[in-house]
């Protein structure tokens, strides 16, 4: 097994102001959205930032600001196992580390098994690269025709908006690019590259914003993106893929949503990965994104000892639900380097999802894919569920394993 390694200090900040754009400075007209004051918040604020008002807590650029980037800010916040001091320990990775003072109030203080600790603090294991493992195991640099734009499929392209995101997943599919430079003149460069290739390929009628989070943009250089897209007359869907309802809900202000409604078609896929991610001020955020009219997705990435057990699923699955949010797909991992201690089996997710379906709403049972490795995109998984044929009868089998025929048409 070779070695990597994680650096702790992230000089790079949020694409605040640039000649596109200035991100307003807080003032009554664009003054943090209203969460609810829920004690966890409250009691986590006044430990870990006494000098801080709600209003700053509750104001998305201030948790950017306050971000936990360092083995010192962290360790006054949680025990650190040998494991994570070590890997936070180490420099020059690929992926940085970074908590939003939000997020970091989810995280169990010392239960290093905790799901929502595993999925944003380094351990040891992801130093480790593992056979069948790679930088860019889906082949997306291939599928590259101009920096920050992967064509793969026929009618649509993945547009890479930012490498910035407010919390830095440890399984992220793309991370040997994000947290990488945030010069905003080079994003403007690159984004115009895109335009015209877009421009230039009119089969392509749908767009998904990614990155990064290109939610953690501010609304004007966000704006400037949607209104560039929407002048490309055989552009139809706008989609955005995002985790931010979860790990920066204060993000999803009045005002954000009062532009995005601007850009419809436009649909949200969440990032969702574990039910303790389901706050009160993630379903506000979720609302608030809802209410201005947006289809809501999610993608779930299943993952070893946090989300891959039947119950766990289905609580996730249903509160997405709950929250107005369509569980669009659960993501096999993907093998990316030092990923092995996050990846399940296949079989454990084929067993996940049928202990959904059936089992519950139909609507909150996802599609189960895998992306396949190379560059040769989604495949779904099924269980088997039509057994083959007696004369002119399929045999079907339903969610309970009972066997029933079906007299197909001749
Ligand atoms: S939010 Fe998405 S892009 Fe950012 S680190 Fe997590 S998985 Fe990767």
């Amino acid at each position: 097994m070779a070695l990597k390694t994680i650096p702790i200090e992230e000089p790079e900040e949020p694409p605040s102001s640039c000649h596109l754009t200035i991100c307003p400075p807080l003032t009554s007209a664009a003054s943090p959205a209203r969460f609810p004051a829920l004690s966890r918040a409250k009691s986590f604020r006044n430990r870990h930032f006494p000098s801080s008002t709600i209003d700053e807590w509750n104001d998305w650029r201030w948790q950017l600001r306050n971000r936990i980037t360092t083995v010192d800010q962290l360790e006054k916040i949680i025990t650190l196992t040998d494991s994570e001091r070590q890997a936070l320990q180490r420099h020059d990775s690929t992926l940085p580390f970074a908590i939003t003072p939000y997020y970091a109030s989810l995280v169990a203080k010392d239960d290093c098994q905790d799901p929502i600790r595993r999925a944003v603090v380094p351990v040891i294991n992801e130093l480790m690269v593992s056979p069948g493992e790679a930088h860019d195991p889906l082949g997306e640099d291939s599928h590259t025709p101009v920096p920050g734009l992967v064509h793969r499929y026929p009618d649509r392209a993945l547009f890479l908006t930012t490498d910035y995101c407010s919390n830095y997943c440890r399984y992220c599919t793309r991370s040997r690019m994000v947290g990488r430079s945030q010069d905003t003149t080079a994003i403007k460069a690159r984004w115009e590259k895109a335009f015209v290739y877009i421009e230039q390929h009119r089969e392509i009628r749908d767009v998904l914003l990614s990155g990064g989070d290109p939610l953690t943009l501010p609304d004007e250089m966000l704006e400037y993106l949607l209104n560039r897209l929407r002048g490309i007359d055989h552009i139809e869907l706008i989609r955005i893929g995002t985790k931010v309802p979860a790990v920066l809900p204060q993000r999803i202000t009045g005002r954000l949503t009062r532009m995005l409604k601007r850009y419809h078609p436009l649909w949200i896929s969440i990032h969702a990965m574990h039910p303790a991610e389901q706050t009160k001020e993630m379903k506000k955020a979720c609302e608030r994104l809802a209410d201005a009219g947006i289809p809501l997705g999610s993608q779930t990435v299943l993952l070893a000892g946090i989300n891959d057990n039947v119950p766990t699923m289905k609580k996730l699955m249903q509160g997405l639900v709950r929250m107005r949010v369509k569980p669009y797909y659960l993501y096999q991992c993907d093998p990316i380097t030092g990923s092995a201690h996050f990846r399940t089996t296949v079989a454990k997710g084929l067993e996940i999802y049928e202990g959904l379906r059936g089992h519950t709403t139909g609507y909150a049972v996802p599609t189960y894919v895998i992306d396949a490795p190379g560059g040769g995109g989604k495949i779904p998984l099924l269980p088997e569920t039509c057994l083959g044929r007696d004369g002119n009868d399929v045999l079907l089998r339903n969610y309970e394993g009972n066997i029933y025929r079906y007299p197909d048409a001749s």
